[in-house]
């Protein structure tokens, strides 16, 4: 007889993951309490009763947040640089006995007590995507992928957006601005795309596609399906994670995305949407029924995730993310290192966090629902896996990548966020001639030219 040897039954919180929020849990906030679930589904009242205003927020959330959170949260309205819009879903999800932890008012509801100052070597678009950019709308980093930025709204705004550069309100009512302006400056873009026989890869971005009508979604989509050496395309929206409400409502946009997926398969070209979930949180029984009908639909979703401190820089906390993405059909694809954005320090972390949470969710569960932790090299070297730096300094918190195949010969630098770091390196710097000099060090012991170095 062979030994066996029985693995002992999982511990219930094993199954964390498939307990989703249930009910009509938006009654807890007093503004909500008498909203049915027929009217809480419908994405118009969604969009309408959007939170924009320290007032709007005061008046929603009344009496169950304290009177110093509120106070707090009208100074961080003042101060942010980056325009406040939040869904109804998002707000019934906060845990307003204890908002300054909650992961998903971190995201959305800037307080003022809570910033910190931004790192001397932040500047604007940190990407550098302005100078990848050769017609308005459209950035040609990689050889053959394009990002395509037809809109510039959302039905969020995301305190962290790396395009906070360009992402705004332009009025309140979004479908309208999208449709009297752009389809003629899109023009641009397709033909620089037809031109270019390398591009089989296009991410529609923006903004965000949610807040395209469904004939701009069937315009862009068939435009580009049209031009032959395009093989792939993604629609990005944050939609699902933060009003999955839409897919089950406004049939039309769904049906849309749907005819231009189906066209895509018969002409042998993908065409999927990602999305961009965040917290565990972010997942309910409406998130569930959203996602079934995508799936029954055959849309592939994949997701990309910020790590954001205080969101999810736990490892349990991205454990049960990428699981709970799982059980939903959602392929976890990407964690991104935050971005370094203005008005917004306190939300990143360390290189050295990344490799410690990604260390610990690799083998939760199937490998292609766990997802790669990636860092958009500031200056334009695009994605690197945040393991392969040529040289760490952990001491100043300063991480160096080359991009051969996107920028040879380069050095790109990645910094940890100043408070992370030890009081006698803090005071380095405050010093420019110790920034650069601690720069330099790094550029070299990764064996890179400092000559072509790149800065934030
Ligand atoms: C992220 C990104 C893409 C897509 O990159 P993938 O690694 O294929 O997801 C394309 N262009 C730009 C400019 C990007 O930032
Ligand atoms: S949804 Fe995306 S583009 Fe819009 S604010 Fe958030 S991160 Fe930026």
């Amino acid at each position: 007889m062979p030994i066996m040897h029985k693995k002992p039954p999982a511990p219930p919180d094993a199954f964390e993951h498939t307990r989703l929020l249930q009910g009509e849990f938006w009654h807890r906030i007093p503004a909500y309490a008498q909203v049915d679930e027929a009217t809480f589904l419908d994405h118009l009242w969604q969009q309408k009763q959007s939170v924009k205003t320290a007032e709007e927020l005061l008046s929603t959330i009344g009496s169950v947040a304290s009177q110093e959170f509120i106070e707090d949260a009208r100074r961080g309205f003042e101060l942010a640089p980056m325009a406040v819009r939040v869904s109804p879903y998002a707000i019934s999800l906060i845990d307003w006995n204890d908002p300054y932890n909650d992961p998903i008012r971190t995201q959305f509801i800037p307080v003022a007590s809570k910033l910190l100052s931004d790192h001397p070597r932040l500047t604007l678009d940190s990407l550098h995507e302005q100078d990848d950019s050769p017609v308005p709308g459209l950035v040609h980093r990689y050889v053959d992928k394009a990002l395509f930025l037809p809109l510039n709204v959302c039905p969020v705004y995301c305190r962290f957006c790396t395009r906070s550069y360009a992402i705004g309100p332009d009025t309140e009512n979004v479908d309208k601005v999208s449709l009297a302006k752009t389809p003629a400056q899109w023009h641009d873009a397709f033909n620089y795309i037809a031109e270019r026989p390398e591009l089989e890869d296009i991410v529609i971005s923006g903004g965000d596609a949610y807040q395209l009508p469904p004939k701009n979604i069937e315009l862009i989509g068939n435009a580009l399906l049209d031009i032959p050496h395009v093989r792939r395309m993604r629609f990005a929206t944050k939609g699902p994670a933060i009003m999955p409400m839409k897919i089950l409502t406004h049939p039309q946009w769904v049906d849309a995305v749907t005819n231009i997926v189906d066209r895509g398969r018969k002409l042998g070209k993908e065409v999927v949407l990602h999305t961009h979930f965040n917290s565990p949180n972010e997942i309910t029984w409406i998130t569930e029924k959203a996602m079934r009908v995508l799936f029954e639909r055959g849309i592939f979703v994949r997701n990309q995730s910020v790590l954001i401190r205080g969101v999810n820089d736990d490892a349990h906390a991205m454990q049960l993310l990428v699981k709970r993405l799982g059980h939903i059909n959602v392929h976890a694809y990407y964690v991104y290192m935050h971005d370094l954005v203005k008005g917004v320090e306190e939300l990143r972390t360390t290189i050295q966090a990344a490799v410690d949470i990604e260390k610990f969710v690799r083998g939760s569960t199937a490998g292609f629902n766990t997802p790669t932790f990636v860092c958009d090299a500031p200056g334009g070297g695009g994605k690197r896996d945040v393991h392969s730096y040529d040289f760490y300094d952990r001491e100043n918190g300063i991480a160096v990548y080359s991009a051969p195949s996107v920028k040879p010969g380069k050095a790109f630098v990645y910094f940890d966020p100043i408070d992370k770091l030890s009081p006698e390196i803090q005071a380095r710097w405050v010093i420019p001639q110790m920034q650069e000099e601690m720069i330099r060090n790094a550029i070299r012991k990764a064996g890179l030219p400092t000559d072509e170095l790149v800065l934030a």
